[in-house]
């Protein structure tokens, strides 16, 4: 009896899976697969729910998809796939391959991503159990976890569900993260090879900027080898769109293609956004703009502008000779301005740095025995209330938008 008492408390974690199944049953197969054929209590536990909720599936338990709430779990569904791409994403540095898409029953669509095995594509019809229903971009979306099991089913169950061609093609502008399996044709503005350690491996990445009519955006190309150049005009399918230090980033995995362009005119507009001036108010709307001009004039000089000391191990701004990673460390000297820049429409916080401080600030810096909190003032009195003109990008973070100048102008009071 002893074996009982042990495998007790698994039978009742078992039992709140399978509802409909009595423990005495439950403690029988258990035990049979444990003691007698030696299987490991995890795996013994994992089959019974699984042989248990596959004949359930068939009798019970199925979802609509019209029916489904974020929220929901332990959902079993049936439909067809009505569009599947995989792609590899990096999760705390690992590789992880998945497969999105979307599945339809007779009563409503809704996306899915898949963590578990997945074979199935469009066209197929599929059973699946143990899923649970997230919110996404705002939506109800499928959930296939690890655990998850998906069964490709013979036949088209669903006739009446037709599977036509997406366009997910998008222009720049439109871009959010989240955003996966999209296709694009942009031009490349800039590209260069980065060194990256992957599963502690070291390997190569390719970062760049692309642009088409719209906007320009960052692009991340997850492989050693990428054969196109600054200049190319090129058509990615399956890319996927991630956040990166507050900024949409077009990504490109294993998964995509892409192909070059032959005929630029293709790129809709037939040219690319050269430099593009927002008001801060369209800025503050979208969230996030990458190399950007906006007007506006500096309404404050914040604490902290000025002579600065930074981790020489991290480059974060040192309080108090001491890194708040890294602690207490001989800091490097550097110079920025943290302001505010405003243009009636909206306002911004915004980062300039060492070179551009000095460039805008001129001679009111040359005294090379000046403490901070003169330094400080100097910058104030001599920038606060100016009109400027600033290039850089935009990026959302916890505390409101922050632009970081990369390039920087004084204009003229009442110009325009
Ligand atoms: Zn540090």
């Amino acid at each position: 009896m002893n074996d009982e008492i042990e495998l007790a408390p698994h039978v009742s974690e078992i039992k709140r899976t399978l509802s409909n199944v009595d423990e005495s049953s439950i403690l029988k197969e258990l035990g049979m697969l444990v003691l007698e054929y030696g299987i490991p209590l995890g795996e013994a536990k994992l089959s019974i729910i699984r042989k248990h909720k596959e004949s359930a599936l068939e009798i019970d338990g199925l979802r609509r998809i019209a029916d489904l709430r974020s929220g929901d779990h332990d959902v079993s569904v049936k439909g067809k796939i009505t569009f599947a791409a995989m792609r590899l994403i990096m999760i705390r540095g690992e590789e992880k391959k998945l497969c999105s898409g979307f599945m339809a029953d007779d009563s409503s669509e809704v996306p899915f991503t898949a963590f578990c095995e997945f074979d199935a594509s469009a066209g197929d019809s599929i059973s699946a159990y143990g899923a649970h229903v997230r919110l996404w971009m705002g939506e109800p979306e499928l959930v296939f976890s690890e655990s998850a099991s998906i069964h490709k089913l013979e036949g088209d169950l669903f006739p009446s569900v037709k599977v036509k061609p997406r366009d997910l093609t998008k222009e720049l502008r439109e871009f959010c993260s989240g955003d996966r399996s999209v296709n694009l044709i942009c031009k490349i503005i800039s590209l260069s090879e980065d060194a990256v350690e992957r599963r502690g491996v070291s390997g190569t990445i390719f970062k760049g900027v692309v642009a088409d009519r719209t906007a320009k955006l960052p692009m991340t190309v997850w492989s050693d080898s990428f054969e196109f150049c600054p200049g190319d005009v090129i058509q990615i399918d399956n890319a996927y769109v991630h956040e990166w230090h507050g900024m949409p980033t077009i990504n490109v995995g294993e998964y995509s293609d892409v192909s070059l362009v032959d005929d630029p005119s293709v790129l809709p507009g037939g040219s690319v956004v050269k430099l593009e001036y927002m008001s801060i108010g369209d800025v503050e709307r979208r969230g996030s703009a990458f190399d950007v001009l906006v007007d506006g004039d500096l309404t404050s000089i914040k604490k902290g502008s000025g002579l600065i000391k930074r981790c020489p191990e991290c480059g974060r701004v040192m309080r108090r000779g001491t890194c708040k990673l890294h602690g207490s460390v001989s800091g490097s000297n550097d110079l920025r301005v943290k302001a505010v820049v405003d243009d009636g429409t909206g306002a911004l916080n915004l980062v300039i740095g060492s070179e551009l401080t000095k460039y805008i600030c001129g001679d009111v810096l040359n005294d090379l025995d000046l403490d901070n909190d003169a330094v400080e003032e100097r910058i104030r009195s001599r920038l606060m209330g100016m009109p400027v003109r600033v290039r850089g990008n935009v990026s959302r973070a916890d505390f409101g938008n922050i632009m970081v100048a990369s390039d920087i102008q004084t204009m003229k009071k009442g110009a325009e």
